[in-house]
Order: C-alpha cells, then structure tokens, then sequence
C-alpha cells in the first residue's frame, strides 16, 4: 500500500484547544496526533491567529521539545512566520502599519471612553472588567470578556465608525472571543500559500490536511496553488479530527473525499 506524501495545517485555538471559558485548553487527544503525524515525518505548520511567541510560550509548554522544534509556525494570519526555527516578519508598505497604528489607537480610545475601560495589553486573561487587548506584532486582537458583558457584539457596535471608515484599507475579523484587525488581503489562505511554498518547494506532497473551526479557517482551503483538502471541526467535537488524521495516516483516507 503507498501512503501518499501528505502535510498538515491546523488552526490552533478551539481546533487543537477548546474553550473554557475563555481560556483556550490543550486537547491532549490532537496533541497525540502531532506526535504521531513527527513520528510519519509528515510536515506540520500551524496556521493561527495569535502571535508567535504565544503559541511557543504557551501552547508548546503542553507539549514535548522534539514535537515543538518540529513544528513550524505561522502566527498573526502569516504576518509573522517560523519556519524551521528561522522567524520571519512579513514586510507591510509603510502606509499599512500607519493605518494599523492609528486604528489601533483610535479602537482602544474609543473602547474605553464608550465603557468606562481601563486597557490592559495581557496573555492572560485580566480578572477584572477593563478592555483587555492581546498582545502582537503587527495586528491588533481586542479579546472580549462576556462575564463583564463586553461582547464581540457590543465592540463592534461600537467600532461601527472606525469600522465603516477604514473597510477598503483593513478587515476586521470576529468570533465570540475576539475582533482581529489586520490589513486587507492578510488572511490564512496566503499564509497557507506561503507555509506550503516554505516546506514543500518542489511540490512532492500530494495533498495538504487542513484543519479549523472558525469563519477565518475556511481560507485555509481555498488556494488554487496548492491540494489542500480543508475540515470545519466546530469547537469541541475534536474527534472527528482525531479520526480522519488516523486514516490519514493509516492510509485509509479515500483523498479529496470528505469524510464530515
Ligand atoms: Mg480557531
């Protein structure tokens, strides 16, 4: 039996964690499957939203050096990159980081005239009521706190001017934990174009496994450049993940096929 050459693309929260709360928690059943796609030699990029250093200060604490050092990263939508070990900023026109910096700027003023917030710029989640703004690079992430009723819905109402003014030069990405802001044209299709190209140059993977849960993912499976065969796992069902990454694997998967 031949296994074709296959690679893997997974979102990190709410696909290779789920939520409590609003804290994103390991799945140790996926966490196995990473282990076991290194052992297949198999490339593994994940493909998220949140910043580099995150994901390899907090993510990868759950997991072991080997798998950690194995996997590549594309954080902040492919803003930021690392690539065997290798870290790479993506170069934004001046004109971009300005806007991104004035947006920033005038999101959190808002933010926390309209609420009466103080703006806390954490990892972690603060333990009180204030807008509370994720850490990154290039981006700007406002994470919501929905025990305080600061909700994606109540932000972005608020948002609405800032929103409606800069619609042609920035997206604005939400799920219920938080609103991403980022230049137009940054999303996990070009970071999945820009992964695949890195691992894969000479083009001997057969088919990329894509994996999320989020509006924002289904980009993952829209390259035309590329195979790559992309699976919606709403948040908490990760065994449907775990089982087709076993027939991957085993060869059992009939490619390009959807199995959900
Ligand atoms: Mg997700």
């Amino acid at each position: 039996m031949v296994i074709p050459k296959v690679g893997f693309l997974f979102d990190v929260d709410g696909t290779l964690t789920y939520y409590r709360g609003v804290d994103s928690v390991v799945d140790l059943l996926l966490v196995n499957d990473l282990e076991k796609i290194r052992k297949f030699n198999h490339p593994i990029w994940l493909v998220t939203g949140r910043n580099v250093k995150w994901v390899q200060e907090v993510f990868f604490e759950h997991l072991n050096e080997e798998l950690t050092s194995y996997m590549n990263v594309m954080g902040e939508y492919g803003l930021i990159s690392n690539f065997q070990g290798k870290r790479k900023k993506r170069r934004l026109p001046k004109e971009t980081t300005e806007t991104l910096q004035k947006v920033r700027d005038l999101s959190i003023e808002l933010l926390c005239e309209a609420r009466e917030l103080e703006c806390i710029v954490s990892e972690e989640k603060p333990d009180k009521r204030c807008l509370w703004i994720e850490p990154k690079e290039v981006m700007l992430t406002i994470r919501t706190l929905p025990f305080y009723g600061l909700t994606t819905e109540l932000f972005l109402r608020i948002l609405e001017p800032i929103i409606e003014e800069y619609k042609d030069k920035l997206d604005f990405a939400s799920n219920p934990y938080a609103i991403d802001i980022l230049p137009k044209g940054i999303n996990k299709k070009i970071a999945v174009e820009k992964a695949i190209a890195l691992s894969d140059p000479n083009k001997e993977i057969d088919n990329w496994f894509a994996f999320g849960d989020s509006e924002a993912d289904y980009e993952m499976g829209k390259t035309k450049k590329h195979s790559v065969t992309y699976y919606h796992v709403p948040r908490d069902i990760s065994p449907k993940a775990h089982n087709i990454i076993e027939k991957v694997l085993t060869g059992k998967h009939p490619e390009g096929s959807k199995l959900m």
